[in-house]
């Protein structure tokens, strides 16, 4: 018997690549080059570098909002990256663009983070000052090209060239000449590929739909409050409407997973309409359109906008987020202090590069083995070290 094959046009097909999308015969290729891979594309072979790497692993102890000791519950950067990657290839399937490039920007797409989420980065941006800055997307690219130490014949993952400029969201115009051509299109105002444009904004619809989540869990923001929130009132009310006797748990989370799916939908559809209108002809046609070409509608966007100001405003800014993130502050600029003052109080490995950075390019490439170090630590090894420094009753 043939299998039935669904005529409904919001079915998720099964078919082969756009014209438009990234494919392995259109890439820019690798730094260093390789033989193409047995059995697997060169952006599965991107992706399953990504997952193997000391990077990924650490991912697990790394927080976004909550501290890692906050709770076991609360999203860390691995699931987070996890729900990245599943909101990107269910958009890449359906626009048939490239789901494994997709997977892989998405997976790597934080492995720069510092611990302790946005306060740490800003922290060790400030410690940086001098020494060049810190940004949280240059190093994911610096960990993918640079730090990770597995093979014998380069530095780093050697990414294909798409899955490089993916995890480049933003650089400023001084860094993006530094970088050379994965920093080309900053300065040639182009649009990175659709697959870079869609986890970008995957990102965006798992963390502000996974903050509201974890929000609720962690009490500091509440159900009533977010009824103020366009978003969340209308598939809150849906919810109510279909099951009126629902409490809890489940009412919340029948309320996210359609707030996920109308951003998901939206974004699909409207996406779709674009690239129908400017028919590219191919993935390299688009990158001088001066607008994007995924997106959400006028609509959607505003009260996806209004969802980030009430997140903003009443989590982000809360009084308890607030203290963790002044509590991690401390300990990274503590730290990068300690570090900077005495590089004998690195472990040997660390101390070792420190020595070999600052013989080529003075403080500036201490500093910069030093936030290496700090950056790569995961929220928990980050307080252990800061004590193991500062607290005589910790071992060293
Ligand atoms: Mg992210």
């Amino acid at each position: 018997m043939k299998p039935s094959v669904s005529t409904d046009p919001s079915a998720a097909p099964l078919l082969g690549l756009a014209a438009y999308a990234v494919s392995d015969a259109s890439s820019r290729g690798r730094q260093h080059p390789e033989p193409a891979p047995q059995y697997r594309s060169e952006f599965q072979r991107d992706r399953d570098r990504i997952i193997h790497s000391t990077a990924f692993r650490r991912l697990e102890y790394k927080t976004q909002v909550f501290v890692n000791h906050e709770g076991d519950l609360f999203r860390t950067r691995l699931t987070h990256s996890i729900e990245v990657a599943q909101i990107a290839r269910s958009i890449a399937r359906v626009l048939r663009l490239n789901e494994d490039l997709t997977e892989a920007i998405a997976l790597a797409h934080d492995l720069g983070h510092t611990p302790f989420g946005h306060s740490g980065q800003d922290a060790l941006n400030d410690c940086m000052a001098e020494h060049g800055g810190f940004e949280h997307n240059l190093q994911s690219l610096r960990v993918v090209d640079l730090l990770e130490a597995k093979y014998a014949e380069f530095p780093g993952l050697n990414l294909s060239f798409e899955t490089r400029e993916g995890v480049l969201k933003h650089c400023s115009l001084k860094k993006a000449r530094e970088l050379g051509d994965v920093g080309r299109r900053f300065l040639e105002r182009q649009q990175p590929s659709r697959e870079a444009q869609l986890t970008n904004l995957a990102d965006e619809i798992a963390y502000n739909n996974h903050d509201v989540d974890d929000g609720l869990r962690a009490g500091l923001i509440t159900i009533e409050q977010l009824l103020d929130v366009r978003l969340f009132a209308d598939e809150h009310e849906r919810v109510m409407q279909r099951f009126p006797t629902l409490t809890g748990r489940r009412v919340i989370h029948e309320t996210v997973r359609r707030m996920i799916n109308r951003l998901v939908v939206d974004l699909v559809e409207t996406s779709r309409g674009r690239i129908e209108q400017a028919a590219p002809a191919s993935a390299d046609d688009v990158r001088g359109y001066t607008e994007t070409l995924i997106g959400f509608s006028d609509t959607v966007r505003e009260r996806n906008l209004e969802l980030k100001r009430f997140l903003r405003t009443h989590l982000y800014r809360h009084y308890k987020v607030h203290r963790m993130s002044v509590k991690a502050r401390r300990v990274v600029t503590e730290l990068f202090a300690a570090f900077m003052e005495d590089p004998q109080l690195l472990p040997p490995e660390h101390h070792g590069l420190a020595r070999a950075r600052s013989e080529e390019s003075g403080e500036a490439g201490r500093a910069r083995a030093v936030a290496d170090y700090i950056a790569g630590m995961t929220d928990r090894y980050a307080i252990t070290e800061h004590g193991r420094i500062f607290n005589p009753a910790t071992a060293s």
